[in-house]
């Protein structure tokens, strides 16, 4: 049996447990946070990751399945396009981050996850890759998966890029539903868009709603009063810097791997980050070479990132000609427009590659 490390208990990190012991690895997952499940605030998990998740057990009786995603004008609340998200065979979920912690944890059960214990070095000496760890103690592994974060540690082993600051922060906040079911209707996904910034609602339980504000500060002057009156209600939002990273070249080093944002972090434009770490994590589980893992997820990955990208800029148009060019764009949308993106299986993926290279696959592990 294989003994697997992984450094970070976030989305990706326990995901890539349940799959990987699965597989009968032993795994344990190291977290540098003293306890897990107090994340606050909301998540979508579209179906293409939701769908994984139910396939490996996870129970996500707790979610809100969203049948529709509006994207709406900044200043007057007209409706620009609709996303119909209700034509998966999975539904697209949203719910406390906390809760999809504690389903993962769960579901990870036959894994050891010790917690308050920082990663703060990695090796790979031929035989092994070795963790050292700020209690001065090191571990000794058949593999490492490096699953933490946007600030990884375990990166540094197979590159020096660090992630650029988008310009922006996001404010976020828990809203009682009743209360903002005032300004918008809580069933959904709402996105208004507007010059220079957006912001997000949706419900993530019976009781409450997510709020995203996406700017570069927390003015929303001349806004619709939709709008202001979410950002009134929620009060006081610290806001996180929003940083992103083009995926690397090269996501392993020997005997070590990374995925989720530490490979490719993500802007949250099109709410995809936490989904592609889970999509990595079963990935990675499915084919335990990790240059054939890298190369079966980099194209998606960069497609991912650039829609992202995009966002940026497409999102936040000032008012003008490309605003509404921009905007007849969002009328127009196909029905399948996300089709690629929200339709997208892993073990489809993975037979149609197998049927590409089943003559020339090399099927060992690489470490
Ligand atoms: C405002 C906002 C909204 C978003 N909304 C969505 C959404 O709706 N849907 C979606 O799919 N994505 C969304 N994302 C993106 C998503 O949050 C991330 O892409 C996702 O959490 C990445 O998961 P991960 O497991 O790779 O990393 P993380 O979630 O960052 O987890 C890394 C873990 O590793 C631990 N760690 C870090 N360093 C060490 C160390 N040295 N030693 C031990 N442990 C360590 C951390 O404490 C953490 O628990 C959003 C992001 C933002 C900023």
């Amino acid at each position: 049996m294989r003994r697997i490390a992984i450094v970070g208990a976030g989305i990706g990190g326990l995901t890539a447990a349940i799959a990987l012991t699965r597989r009968d690895a032993e795994c344990v997952v190291v977290e540098q946070r003293p306890a897990l499940g107090d994340e606050g605030t909301g998540i979508q998990i579209s179906p293409n990751a939701a769908a994984e998740l139910l396939d490996l057990g996870v129970r996500l009786d707790f979610a809100v399945p969203v049948a529709q995603r509006e994207l709406r004008r900044w200043q007057d609340d007209r409706v620009l396009g609709r996303t119909d998200l209700g034509r998966y065979d999975v539904p697209y979920l949203t719910m406390p981050r906390g809760a999809l912690i504690g389903a993962l944890r769960e579901a990870a059960g036959g894994s050891r996850i010790v917690l308050g214990r920082r990663c703060v070095a990695v090796r790979d000496d031929r035989t092994s890759a070795v963790l050292g760890f700020d209690d001065g103690t090191a571990g000794r592994f058949d593999a490492v998966i490096g699953a933490d974060g946007l600030r990884s540690v375990v990166r540094g082993l197979t590159c020096s890029a660090t992630p650029a600051h988008s310009g922006l922060a996001a404010g976020r906040a828990v809203l009682p539903r009743a209360a903002a079911g005032r300004f918008v209707d809580t069933d959904r996904v709402v996105v208004w868009l507007g010059p220079g910034r957006h912001c997000v609602t949706y419900p993530i339980s019976h009781d409450h709603v997510n709020l995203v504000v996406v700017a570069p500060s927390a003015r929303f002057d001349g806004w619709h009063p939709s709008v202001r009156g979410l950002i009134a209600l929620a009060g006081r939002m610290r806001p996180r810097p929003l940083y992103d990273m083009p995926p690397l070249p090269v996501w392993h080093h020997g005997r070590v791997v990374l995925l989720g944002d530490a490979a490719h972090p993500i802007l949250p434009f099109i709410a995809q980050g936490a989904a592609q770490a889970i999509e990595d994590a079963v990935t990675l589980a499915d084919r335990l070479d990790f240059a054939g893992f890298q190369a079966s997820r980099q194209e998606r990955v960069r497609q991912v990132f650039a829609m992202s990208r995009a966002g940026l800029r497409v999102h936040h148009l000032p008012d003008g000609p490309e605003q509404r060019i921009r905007d007849r764009a969002l009328a127009a949308a196909r029905p399948d427009a996300h089709d690629w993106l929200y339709g997208h299986r892993i073990a489809a993926a993975s037979r149609r590659r197998s049927d590409d290279t089943s003559s020339t696959r090399d099927a060992r592990p690489s470490f």
